[in-house]
């Protein structure tokens, strides 16, 4: 089975992730946290630009997004499921996902959508922390570590993200709705959206997230 999430940020992709993956036995693939690695690594020429397009908010290349998943598709048995955590985020990421697909005989089974109103999103955001190591995320109000700032599968220290600022969720919003917004459609036409709403608590937004992918099984 084959998965994406779509939505704003702060809509709870990662964190429903976490879920997704365990019970359904599926790869996680989300290029954020692929991308993030790549910044931390000091040796990385491309680190520093992909470290100034995420803080401005803005997408990184498609050629670079491309290499990434080609090279994450790879690395998996053939029979494995994907869930796409962060990608496509551009109708023309969605065409270049539908082309390698077909190329490697695959078909995505279903999108959910998200759906949160902008006015949460920077309440969310704030008060979100991530486990740099792991990729776990935790936000102090609705998803507190058991113990403070410690992640609780790898025990280390959570950080702020350097792109959860007010003025790089500014551009991450405008960057959603000029460019990865049209997904919708573009889905929907293929029949393959469905939406949830993503204002719901963790847990219930997991049980509607369980139906759907229970009824696709
Ligand atoms: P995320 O962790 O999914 O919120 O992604 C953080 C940032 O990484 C985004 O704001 C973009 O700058 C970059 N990014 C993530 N996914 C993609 C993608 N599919 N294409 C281009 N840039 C991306």
């Amino acid at each position: 089975m084959n998965v994406m999430f779509l939505g704003v940020p702060s809509s709870g992709k990662g964190t429903q992730a976490e879920f997704v993956r365990k019970k359904y036995k599926l790869a996680h693939l989300s290029i954020g946290e692929l991308l993030r690695k790549k910044i931390d690594d000091p040796n990385d020429p491309e680190g520093q630009s992909i470290r100034e397009k995420i803080n401005k908010g803005i997408l990184v290349d498609n050629d670079l997004i491309m290499r990434i998943i080609e090279t994450f598709i790879s690395n998996l048995s053939s029979d494995e499921g994907i869930l796409f955590d962060g990608f496509p985020r551009s109708v023309e990421q969605a065409i270049l996902l539908d082309k390698l697909f077909e190329k490697l005989n695959k078909k995505l089974d279903c999108v959910i959508n998200m759906e949160l109103d902008d006015r949460v999103v920077m309440e969310r955001i704030n008060g979100r922390r991530l486990c740099p190591n792991c990729g776990k995320s935790y936000h102090i109000k609705f998803n507190p570590s058991k113990i403070k700032d410690t992640c609780d599968d790898c025990g280390s220290k959570l950080v702020i993200r350097e792109d959860d600022n007010e003025e790089s969720v500014k551009g991450r919003l405008k960057t959603y709705y000029s460019q990865t917004h049209p997904l919708i459609n573009y889905y929907k036409e293929q029949g393959k959206l469905i939406g949830i709403d993503a204002t719901q608590d963790i847990e219930s937004i997991a049980k509607n997230i369980d139906d759907i992918l229970g009824g696709i099984q």
